[in-house]
């Protein structure tokens, strides 16, 4: 049983992690980067055992995946029964309840009491890619609008909708077509008071003059934007696009892949601004660590495509829908979203004092157990040098946002309030160490 405290027994990464790490060097495609290069042996709840026996603190549940603390008891029963039963059968060729039962909880647990049906894939972007062959078949439309900052995902279409050239789009276009970018009303970096109205005004502009509402199948977007910098729309601008999208027969697709299941202190953050999106997609949090994704719509719009025209091999796989019911019965029982606003209960009033301490910090923002500190200096140099003094520590903290310069915070829902309150110790000592 690993016992949920920090231990330092190496410097940080230690020799076998270096060891590792050289044959990784060697064998894994250099394309394939790598945050902190501490080789992982066993993770448990919030604590991750390395190669050298080091226990680190997670803040970050492997890019908000693990909420329900890493190998969760429900989770690995879960797994452990459904793989000695069957492993795969392709869901397309003879089905199984378990993606069923996933469906059934997708259409309840998701934003709007409208009848639903859900789809299930392998990953996000997979997901992200469905949702927008959805929209135009059932709108028989081809524009999507993307906003700045948004992210959704590193395949070709997925690259056309994500905004950040480096590193995720650098020298691999040609991108897919009719996807058209709009500002997001990110409330730290406009440049005048009425970001919400503004946005708003240049959000309907472009669609209206540029694309052309007839031509517009849907606009996607992330409730609180996730690689971005955890971008929280100005309070009303989301509420205001959903509503006139919805009287012109435009789709509204929700991302809620990063900020799903009961990371922002809600099963969903469309329910923070108020909105019901036609589709929504989900992975991340959805199976405690193993890879699933999913596409929940509105029923008119889901019964639109021909059978067959949806699916994958993989997609929906028993193991992984073993896992995700295990996941959302452990968010029931151990009420994660109360967790995830405990934790920010916890976080936000330690990051608005380091705020008020150093000059450096520009923004606090967030919701839930999905916190960030920007910068006011555009560039990453701060941000990675307080992510690896927090790293040299023992905690894992990762970075985000369009300027590099944003500290963002994931910790796993489990996470005791003891090792929670250290990592925030930790990250203070870091930034009295940088700043
Ligand atoms: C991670 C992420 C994706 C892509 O998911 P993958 O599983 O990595 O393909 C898409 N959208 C958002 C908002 C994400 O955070």
């Amino acid at each position: 049983m690993t016992e949920q405290r920090r231990v330092l027994r190496t410097e940080i990464p230690g020799p076998r992690s270096l060891e590792l790490h050289a044959r990784k060097t060697a064998a894994v495609a250099p394309g394939v980067g790598t945050t902190l290069p501490v080789y992982i042996e066993r993770a448990v709840g919030g604590i991750s055992v390395d190669v050298d026996g080091n226990q680190l603190i997670d803040f970050g549940s492997g890019i908000a995946v693990t909420s329900v603390g890493n190998s969760a008891p429900r989770v690995v029963a879960a797994v452990q029964e459904q793989v000695e039963r069957f492993t795969h059968t392709c869901f397309m060729v003879t089905p199984y309840e378990p993606y069923i039962a996933v469906a059934e909880e997708l259409n309840a647990l998701t934003p709007g009491d409208h009848e639903k049906r859900s789809a299930l894939f392998n990953s996000g972007a997979e997901a992200v890619e469905n949702a927008v062959k959805i929209a135009r078949h059932y709108s028989g439309r081809q524009a999507i609008v993307a906003f700045d900052h948004a992210y959704h995902g590193r395949t070709n279409l997925t690259m056309a909708l994500t905004a950040k050239n480096m590193p995720y789009k650098h020298k691999f276009g040609p991108f897919a077509g009719e996807i058209h970018r709009v500002p997001m009303a990110y409330p730290y970096r406009w440049p005048s008071e009425n970001c919400a109205d503004e946005a708003f005004e240049a959000f309907t502009a472009a669609v209206t003059v540029q694309v052309g509402v007839d031509n517009t199948a849907a606009v996607i977007v992330e409730p609180i934007q996730g690689e971005g910098g955890f971008v929280v729309p100005a309070p009303g601008f989301l509420k205001r696009v959903a509503d006139w999208c919805r009287h012109r027969g435009i789709l509204l697709i929700a991302d809620e892949i990063q900020t799903g299941f009961c990371r922002t202190g809600d099963w969903f953050a469309c329910t923070h601004e108020g909105i019901v999106p036609d589709l929504i997609t989900t992975a991340k949090g959805i199976a405690g660590g193993l890879p699933l994704a999913a596409v929940t719509g509105r029923a008119s719009v889901m019964d639109a495509v021909h059978s067959g025209g949806l699916g994958g091999t993989y997609g929906g796989n028993p193991i992984a829908c073993a896992a995700a019911l295990a996941a959302i019965e452990t968010m029931r029982a151990e009420d994660l979203c109360g967790a995830a606003r405990r934790i920010e209960a916890t976080m936000r009033p330690r990051l608005d004092a380091l705020a008020a301490k150093y000059d450096a910090i520009g923004d606090v923002r967030g919701r839930g157990a999905m916190l960030a500190v920007e910068f006011a200096e555009k560039g990453a140099a701060k941000s990675t040098a307080v992510a690896a003094a927090c790293h040299r520590a023992g905690l894992i903290v990762l970075t985000a946002g369009t300027y590099g310069n944003v500290l963002r915070f994931l910790p796993p829902l489990v996470i005791d309030d003891a090792l929670l309150v250290e990592g925030l110790d930790i990250l203070d000592m870091a930034m009295a160490e940088v700043l």
